[in-house]
């Protein structure tokens, strides 16, 4: 069971001032869980979590991570200036890009941000676009192969663009040593939504092992180890979710098995979680505007791929609770679609739900992460509002949807689009 954080008396009171489909996000539940997450790793004195930006790319929600103690992980220039401008500064913002544009490394520094390179050429790179190496500089890496746990393949670090060869690393903090650097980290994101307790603690063990072979050979005893993302949620109703209590005493056994007997007891551990920071705290609610009967049923609603993006790109399931009909039985199959002339644009496949009307409203969950922020404009079709829902029951809005006049802004070239720009 799945339950939402609202109910529709409040989402048609919403609805009054705010048009749907719109995103909804519950402050509470943000704020818990990053307490939590905080409470789980609470053994480790430099413990951070820098949250993905990426995830959710909304400057009232980094505030409220900000004030839970959290930094931001930010893989862009603009990601970079909404960190700044949300007050987040110097070494509470990882800079973690890949195929950087040079003038990135070059703001990242400006404001003190940890610099972590993906590939060994970048040491190169940033080293002749700065004229320096800043004092402290993290690398990332990736062991290739497949990851496993207990026998399961989780991910395939071989096929993915990401981090240096284990041979590539050692040669960087050598590298990175002669040239001055005086603090170091490592940073590795080796499987995806993962929904096991296990990641996070077999993740720390590789490098955990990796951090006492780099002291060894190269004198280098690292500051940091950044376990990035990864952590899932559970989709799925029946999915049993996380614990993140337990991940974190996961992790803190290794690190006493591994770290501390090799005098590395001393490194901070840094996460950079953005779906499990904000992903079940995020919903976007559209309402049902037609029905089609052909060779399958369809419901037809107000939002569409645009608005969210993972069931059609990687054919991810979400929830669906149909709002005032949480206890109806499910009784019909239903796809649910957008309006975009693509195929894949279907929020459902064969769904079974209650009967539906037009007007009802659909409560999409598990939307706060990777969701809005991977929000497009095909088909000339239009960003929704994204909206706070706060501890004390009231709305505030947080994000205004687009109009016309934002998505033609850009082609205000020679007036031709004047009219509707007016
Ligand atoms: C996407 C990403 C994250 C966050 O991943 P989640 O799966 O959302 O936790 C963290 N770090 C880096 C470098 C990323 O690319």
């Amino acid at each position: 069971m799945k339950t939402p954080y609202a109910t529709l008396e409040q989402i048609k009171a919403i609805n009054k001032t705010y048009k749907t489909p719109f995103y909804l996000y519950d402050e509470k539940g943000i704020r818990e869980n990053a307490r939590k997450v905080h409470q789980a790793f609470s053994w480790n004195n430099g413990f951070k979590e820098y949250f993905a930006v990426k995830a959710c790319p909304n400057p009232t929600i980094l505030k409220i991570l900000k004030e839970e103690g959290c930094g931001t992980d930010c893989s862009s220039i603009t990601e970079l200036q909404m960190s700044d401008a949300c007050g987040f500064s110097g070494h509470d913002i990882m800079f973690s890009s890949n195929d950087t544009p040079l003038e990135e490394y070059v703001f990242a520094d400006k404001l003190g941000a940890i610099i972590n390179l993906d590939d060994f050429t970048n040491i190169d790179e940033v080293l002749d676009t700065l004229g320096y190496l800043p004092e402290t500089m993290s690398l990332r890496y990736n062991p290739g192969g497949y990851f496993t746990i207990a026998n399961t393949i989780m991910d395939n670090p071989q096929d993915a663009k990401y981090g240096m060869t284990t041979e590539q690393i050692i040669e960087g903090y050598r590298i990175l040593k002669d040239r001055g650097v005086k603090r170091f980290g490592m940073h590795a994101f080796l499987a995806s939504n993962t929904v096991t307790n296990d990641y996070y603690p077999t993740l720390a063990k590789q490098l955990f092992e990796l951090a006492v072979r780099i002291k060894n050979e190269t004198g280098v005893s690292l500051d940091f180890i950044n376990l990035s993302g990864g952590v899932g949620i559970p989709y799925k109703p029946d999915q049993k979710g996380n614990d993140i209590l337990e991940i974190g005493a996961g992790v803190h056994k290794v690190y006493d098995e591994v770290l501390v007997p090799n005098d590395l007891g001393n490194i901070s551990i840094f996460t950079e979680m953005g779906r499990f920071m904000t992903g079940p705290y995020g919903a976007l609610v559209t309402k049902v505007i037609h029905f089609k009967h052909t060779y399958k049923e369809y419901v037809g609603v107000d939002a569409c791929a645009v608005n969210l993006m993972r069931p059609a790109m990687y054919g991810a399931y979400h929830h669906i609770t149909v709002l005032g009909k949480e206890s109806a039985p499910a009784t019909k199959t239903y796809d649910v679609v957008g309006s975009l002339c693509e195929n894949n644009d279907k929020f459902a496949i064969d769904r079974e739900l209650p009967e539906v009307q037009k007007g009802d409203y659909l409560f999409i969950h598990d939307t706060g992460a990777h969701g809005f922020a991977m929000g497009y404009n095909y088909n000339g079709k239009l960003w929704s509002s994204e909206l706070l829902l706060r501890e004390d029951g009231s709305v505030k809005l947080i994000r205004r949807a687009q109009t016309p006049k934002d998505y033609f802004a850009t082609l205000d070239i020679d007036d031709t689009m004047a009219k509707y720009l007016k």
